[in-house]
């Protein structure tokens, strides 16, 4: 079954980390972090909805500006999200331009910054074009259990891992996947049409059985409408499955805490992207760097039962020896080999 989203690297394994999540099916993108963001061509860019930001070390944050410029002058608005003091580093970056040529100006680009702290949002702000983008503190949105986003299609999740500093990792979930059989709507004599997306939405809400889906008439000379129970729908024309889990986990040092949220975020993923930057026979630099090795990588993927792993952040020293990592992942992940043996 075709997936809501096609997640992509934004850059090659050895290039500044970053994951971008196209929705087929709309004109809408998520963003997890902000790293070199050369690769994404401005339509791209436009389409992004939410950006998830792990942490402000360069080689994840340093895309802003260029998204920034990107986004000046079009009625949008961005919602960011990142680790504890993101909001005044949002706005320092703003700061760092003047603004006098565009303030004032009709269109209004909007920029929505909140921080995670533990599982909730403790501080939120808004930066607008018409200000000069100077800092309006708002109210945190009330969030539980570290979901920062919540609709009808998705929903994002967010853990805090220990990078030295609060590092967020990432779930995305697809609410459900629901199909229709073609086949089975020309059998009831039933058109395609826009009410499809209205029932698919429908479904996604929850809504009760008996609730009655109003559908436009095939014919045009007959104006009449028919109505059906939602439970009768859902079992005769439309496919419906668990939605697709893509988990985002990058710059963690490897400890058993780090490890423990890592496999319980997670837990049967359809695709886990995360980091594997050193080999194992380099462990102590990892560790020394606050970062995961490969064996370490693909162990956690093991233990998490996913479903694919897919690293990436790999360290330059490998850049002629790129297979050994991906060698690394895949023997712990499949069990081939005992996981990562070197420094704890
Ligand atoms: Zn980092």
């Amino acid at each position: 079954m075709t997936s809501l989203v096609q997640p992509r690297l934004v850059n090659d394994p050895f290039g500044d980390a970053g994951l971008y999540l196209d929705f087929r099916y709309a004109r809408r993108a998520l963003l997890f972090d902000l790293g070199d963001l050369a690769p994404l061509s401005p339509r791209k860019l436009l389409r992004v909805s939410h950006i998830f930001v792990s942490h402000a070390h360069m080689d994840h944050f340093c895309g802003f500006d260029r998204l920034l410029g990107v986004c000046l002058g079009r009625p949008l608005r961005l919602e960011l999200f990142g680790p504890p003091g993101f909001v005044d580093r949002v706005q320092h970056k703003l700061a760092a331009y003047s603004w006098n040529l565009i303030a004032g100006n009709a269109v209004d680009f909007v920029i929505g910054v909140a921080e995670l702290h533990g599982d909730s949002l403790a501080r939120a702000a808004e930066f607008h074009t018409r200000d000069s983008f100077q800092r309006r503190d708002v109210a945190p949105p009330v969030i539980e259990n570290g979901i920062l986003l919540d609709d009808e299609e998705c929903r994002v999740r967010a853990v805090v891992l220990d990078h030295g500093i609060p590092c967020l990792a990432f779930a995305f979930e697809e609410k459900l996947r629901i199909n229709v059989w073609k086949d089975r709507l020309r059998r009831f004599g039933l058109p395609v049409g826009p009410w499809l997306t209205d029932l698919k939405k429908a479904v996604r809400r929850g809504e009760p059985d008996d609730t009655l889906i109003t559908i436009p008439s095939v014919t045009p000379d007959r104006r009449s409408e028919r109505t059906f129970p939602l439970g009768q729908l859902k079992a005769e024309v439309l496919h419906i499955e668990p939605g697709e889990r893509i988990v985002y986990v990058v710059d963690a040092v490897y400890h058993a805490a780090n490890a423990g949220r890592i496999v319980e975020l997670a837990r049967d993923a359809d695709q886990l992207f995360i980091e594997a930057p050193f080999l194992d026979e380099d462990a102590a630099i990892a560790a020394r760097k606050l970062h995961l090795t490969a064996a370490q990588a693909g162990s956690l993927a093991r233990r998490a039962g996913v479903k694919r792993v897919v690293p990436f952040h790999f360290s330059p020293r490998y850049v002629a020896q790129p297979e050994r990592l991906h060698q690394e992942v895949e023997a712990a992940f499949t069990g081939a080999s005992a996981g990562p043996v070197g420094h704890r």
